[in-house]
């Protein structure tokens, strides 16, 4: 489109600007961007607000577009200042084709925004095309379509709105209407949310044999695991612990520190305790080939055998590291993958209280797997209160995931 043909829009232009307008980069493909820069001009107007995010600042080519459409309000902002300016945006424009889903996008999502967005993968899925967002192929004609319809029917946008808030509330939860969260906390929070979006889309084609974050029981059982052991001071502390309540646990062991202990192993096994695999070294499997991994898995069961306890194929991957090694890696080892459902986070305790006042916000339900580690001393003053919350009012039971899994 020439400039003419711009200068001549915007004479067009019959709106005053309402709210701001979005821009999610990086835009790399400038056409898409001046496509939906045009639509913008055409709909709102030259004074129309604009925020632009995520890298397109940095080409001197999205300056160029912008000062040749006569926009006068441009901003051009950070991810993190974008997400704190995303209340208010009228709308959020998506020019260019991703490659995957953007953070941004989804908490626009979260906080109303209606989205209309050229090739994102996935993108119809997410916002449902028509109900809380417009995917486009990104022509000016397109993106003017939707803006005008969005711009003049006041109620469409607010149904758009609400649509677009539970859909992201349905598929991250509460904790994504992030309104008043500080950056950082937004940025864990929209990672959170994608984590759990492959998690559950993994979940739901993976047979439940082969990986588990926590088993549907009928049963009011509980299962509690202890990661990075055996420890030689600490791992006979938990065994104490374990028999005083006579209870059976799960210990995901490294190989490594299996051959330095062997006689702890033992004492695991003898107590009748489950023991299942945490690699040999505990390296984070998405830093090291699909052939170390199965290593990994491999000589952890033959430093576990060869002590001559009963072996559990089941394999947690070191870190809760979650990717296509965490997992392909002990499905061609024939092992399971057993994760967790709740993290006390004892491994980073200076004291019990820590680990105590993150168990008295967390609800325990049937079925839940519990991440321990008790490799330090806070978090062996803190298991019995663990132990104590697990097992409930009396009437539930600890297990190993085994027979978590079978019951
Ligand atoms: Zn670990």
């Amino acid at each position: 489109m020439s400039l003419e043909t711009f200068k001549s829009l915007e004479t067009d232009a019959r709106r005053p600007t309402q709210g701001s307008v979005g821009i999610l980069g990086p835009v790399r493909d400038q056409k898409c961007l001046h496509s939906a820069l045009a639509a913008v001009a055409h709909v709102f107007g030259p004074q129309a607000n604009l925020i632009i995010s995520g890298g397109c600042d940095s080409s001197p080519a999205t300056s160029q577009i912008v000062s040749q459409l006569g926009f006068v309000n441009v901003n051009f902002l950070t991810p993190a200042e974008m997400w704190l300016a995303l209340s208010e945006l009228e709308v959020l424009l998506v020019p260019a084709p991703e490659r995957s889903i953007p953070a941004t996008l989804l908490e626009a999502m979260g906080a109303g925004v209606p989205i209309i967005a050229a090739g994102v993968p996935h993108f119809s899925e997410f916002a449902e095309h028509g109900k809380s967002g417009f995917l486009v192929r990104g022509s000016t004609q397109e993106f003017q379509r939707w803006l005008e319809k969005l711009s003049e029917n006041r109620e469409l946008r607010d149904r758009v709105s609400r649509q677009a808030r539970k859909n992201a509330i349905a598929r991250f939860g509460q904790s994504l209407s992030t309104t008043c969260m500080s950056s950082e906390d937004r940025s864990a929070t929209a990672s959170r949310g994608f984590r759990k979006c492959i998690k559950d889309a993994v979940d739901t084609i993976v047979p439940s044999a082969m990986l588990r974050w926590r088993s549907k029981t009928r049963r009011n059982e509980i299962a509690v695991t202890f990661d990075d052991g055996p420890h030689p001071q600490y791992t006979p502390e938990v065994l104490r612990i374990l028999s005083s309540y006579r209870i059976r646990a799960t210990f995901f062991l490294l190989g490594n520190r299996a051959e330095e202990s062997p006689e702890i192993v033992t004492r695991i096994a003898d107590a009748g305790h489950e023991i299942a695999n945490h690699s040999y070294s505990h390296p984070y499997f998405s830093k090291v080939t699909l052939e170390r991994a199965k290593w990994e898995i491999r000589e952890a069961e033959r430093c576990v055998s060869g002590i001559g306890v009963p072996y559990h194929r089941i394999f947690r991957p070191p870190f809760g590291n979650f990717g296509h090694r965490s997992l392909l890696s002990p499905w061609l080892c024939s092992h399971s993958v057993v994760y967790w459902n709740v993290d006390l986070k004892d491994y980073r305790a200076n004291h019990k209280s820590e680990i105590e006042a993150l168990l008295a916000k967390t609800v325990l339900c049937a079925g839940d797997v519990i991440l321990y580690h008790g490799v330090n001393s806070a978090s062996i003053a803190a298991l019995p209160s663990v132990i104590e919350a697990a097992l409930g009012a009396g009437d539930r039971k600890c297990v190993t995931v085994s027979q978590l899994a079978a019951s």
